[in-house]
């Protein structure tokens, strides 16, 4: 917006979490001298953030006389947001000239105002409102902000996360901590108004304590005795059903949900339930006691949405269709790490299709632009978006055929390809172009042996092999003796770099590569990415060797990361990053999509092509973060055998990097041709 003629004009707002836009550093950090590792999570910033909401002081309070300790836990009121007007004038400051999440927390921190509220106070007069999936996409998200989108114009880009987005805010985990805290709260409440309540209002609230010792009692179940071998090993149990089988296992199928979820509406219990519990812990407070309604809490759980919450959100979701959604019942491992919210057992509502999860943006919104550059086959984003339409699924079909034809039919391939813009169905058109660059800007080879002749074999049963390991470190430290400045190599997974990082500093060929290049890797904590990539861009821009940076695909640097210019002159893709096919979730989506296909006579598409289609779209996301404008240039290498050997996989491809090429023949991937190219190629720019 700002380097648009309408940035002048045009009132822009970024709305984004407390985490981003929080101005209070003592809520931010909860250390002043070591600040960066005493960032606070997302869940602890909102709940102090709503602590203090609750509370009218605005200095330091005294509980009891005297009583020090008490004086300095006491919370007081944000002084970031304790004057409106200071609030309302950074709104107003903030729709002069278009401001990004960035621009709006300096701002903040500048005029000493709480720019989280503030970009919610200039909501009303923006006319662009740039925001996060997760709000534009849930309903309740957008109404907790108060913002409408009716009749807007809506952009998504990136959108191929829509699908995976609409399934997370679907999904809904509810825990044993959670579960007996919610009876917990029942149990007291019922005690306490035993005298008032109707005989409705028992019959529901029976039915309810019912539902949560049936769930309690068999999550807590002790598992079997290959079970517990099980777990022993380190596995977590889990156990995938349908809603109706979860309500037979619980020997409660004969209570009707859809009252229930009624009943939880119109009684708004959790609200008075999440009341009753903090007037009792306010009483127990006041009262000296640590007697409070809340069990002992082994997980994070927050004083502002009470369990009973997450127990309506969960049921309601069980009203849904078997096909929408399953549950899946899973136990952690007792040796799964620290973190203490994984040791409790967990039911879990998981969405399969998210179709219909779209819906209230579609009816609400005057149009919807999905954009991206992973969009295609169309076939896949209409099975995943509209796949409960059998007619848009039959004309992206036709579409997706008709752009084939199209380019089959173009004189010269290699050119750049044409746009096209195609109306599917009266209420749905496509449109591609070309990539930007001309053809001499790219080159892309297939890799399919490293120096010493080895296949670069990167399956799942060879790639660990010290021998597959080795290859990929020779043929990684001679590329860097060809490929100026940055070098971005990407790996098939978390645990893969790590393994071959153990190796290779065994060996000496990560010495040997950092002699060449600065090595850099990708980090394990999403707060240290912004300083790990000002490292490497640094780096890998200004010496005169430049950079070597080791990413995951589908990992934090695969997507929405510009590597321009000096950033990438290489990028190299290692293997297929394939997604785990064990996975319950995965396998019932295939199995669904099948059972479609066939149902509907070969409409849509079949598990396999949305297995393969999920692998490539990481690929082809990894491959994109080069060659960023029209004057970029890089060299991309696909480093496995399969790129060149598997028609398949060829065809995922994009256009704009195969120009027109065909699968290449063997003797063209083999190391010392395409070093000879790649030299070829740095020597012509
Ligand atoms: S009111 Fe604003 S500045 Fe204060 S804690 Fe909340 S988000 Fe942070």
């Amino acid at each position: 917006m700002k380097r648009t003629h309408w940035g002048k004009d045009v009132k822009v707002v970024a709305l984004g979490s407390r985490s981003l836009l929080c101005s209070n550093d003592q809520v931010l950090y909860s250390s002043k001298t070591n600040k960066k590792s005493s960032r606070r999570s997302e869940a602890e910033i909102t709940e102090l953030c709503l602590d203090m909401q609750k509370s009218k002081v605005s200095g330091t309070k005294r509980v009891n006389n005297g009583d020090e300790k008490k004086k300095a836990k006491q919370l007081t009121c944000c002084p970031y947001k304790a004057s409106s007007d200071a609030i309302s004038t950074l709104a107003l400051h903030s729709l002069v000239r278009p401001s990004d999440i960035e621009d709006m927390a300096n701002l903040g921190k500048a005029s000493h105002t709480c720019s989280y509220y503030a970009s919610r106070a200039a909501l009303a007069a923006a006319e662009v409102v740039v925001l996060p999936y997760n709000t534009l996409l849930s309903k309740q998200a957008r109404e907790s902000v108060g913002l409408s989108i009716k009749n807007s114009l809506i952009i998504i880009d990136e959108a191929h996360n829509i699908p995976e987005t609409l399934r997370n805010i679907s999904s809904c985990t509810i825990s044993l901590a959670v579960l007996e805290a919610a009876l917990s709260q029942l149990l007291a409440y019922i005690r306490k108004y035993s005298d008032r309540l109707a005989g409705r209002n028992i019959f529901y609230l029976g039915q309810i304590r019912r539902i949560l010792v049936s769930m309690i009692k068999y999550i807590k179940k002790r598992p079997t005795t290959s079970q517990q071998q099980q777990q022993q090993q380190g596995t977590t149990r889990k156990e995938m059903m349908a809603a109706v089988a979860l309500m037979f296992t619980l020997k409660l199928d004969n209570i009707n949900l859809f009252s229930i979820v009624r009943y939880l509406e119109k009684s708004r219990l959790s609200q008075k339930l999440l009341g009753f519990v903090n007037h009792t812990a306010a009483t127990a407070e006041g009262e000296d006691t640590a007697n409070t309604s809340e069990p002992k809490k082994k997980e994070f759980m927050s004083k502002h949405i009470s369990s009973m919450s997450i127990f309506e959100t969960f049921i309601q979701r069980l009203t849904g269709t078997s096909r929408e959604g399953k549950i899946i019942v899973e136990w952690p491992s007792s040796t799964e790490g620290e973190d203490s919210t994984k040791q409790s057992p967990t039911y879990r509502f998981v969405q399969i299709h998210s179709a219909s999860q779209l819906d209230n943006v579609v009816e609400e919104a005057h149009a919807i632009v999905l954009a991206g550059g992973t969009l295609r086959p169309f076939t896949h984003v209409a099975a995943e978006l509209f796949g409960d339409d059998i007619d848009v699924m039959s004309a992206a079909s036709t579409a997706e055929g008709q752009l084939a034809r199209n380019y089959d039919q173009l004189p010269n391939k290699s050119s750049s390809i044409p746009s096209s813009l195609v109306q599917v169905t009266p209420r749905l058109t496509t449109f591609t172009c070309g990539h930007v660059i001309p053809q001499s800007n790219v080159l892309m080879a297939c890799l399919s042996s490293g120096p010493t002749s080895h296949k670069l074999d990167f399956r799942h049963t060879s790639r660990s092999t010290n021998e597959m390991i080795d290859e990929l470190g020779r043929s990684v430290l001679n590329l860097c003796s060809i490929v100026p400045k940055g070098f971005v190599v990407f790996l098939p997974s978390y645990n893969y770099e790590s393994q071959v990082f153990q190796r290779w500093r065994a060996t000496g060929l990560l010495s040997q590569m950092s002699k060449k290049k600065s090595v850099h890797r990708e980090p394990k904590n999403s707060r240290d990415l912004e300083a790990s990539l000002a490292r490497y861009s640094s780096e890998a821009s200004t010496t005169k060797d430049g950079a070597l940076l080791f990413s995951v695909m589908g990992g934090k640097m695969s997507e929405g990361i510009n590597f321009a210019d000096d950033m990438a002159r290489c990028v190299l893709v290692a293997g297929l990053p394939y997604p785990d096919i064990t996975d319950p979730v995965l396998k019932e989506k295939m199995q669904s999509l099948d059972k479609e296909y066939r149902n509907t006579g070969s409409i849509g598409i079949t598990g396999q092509a949305y297995y393969q289609n999920l692998c490539m779209r990481t690929v082809n996301q990894s491959v994109g973060r080069a060659i960023r404008h029209a004057n970029d240039y890089a060299v991309i290498v696909l480093a496995d055998y399969r790129y060149s050997s598997d028609s398949r996989i060829w065809s995922g491809l994009p256009q704009w990097l195969k120009r027109g090429g065909s699968v290449p023949r063997q003797s063209d991937a083999v190391f010392g041709k395409v070093t000879k190219d790649i030299t070829s190629f740095f020597a012509d720019k």
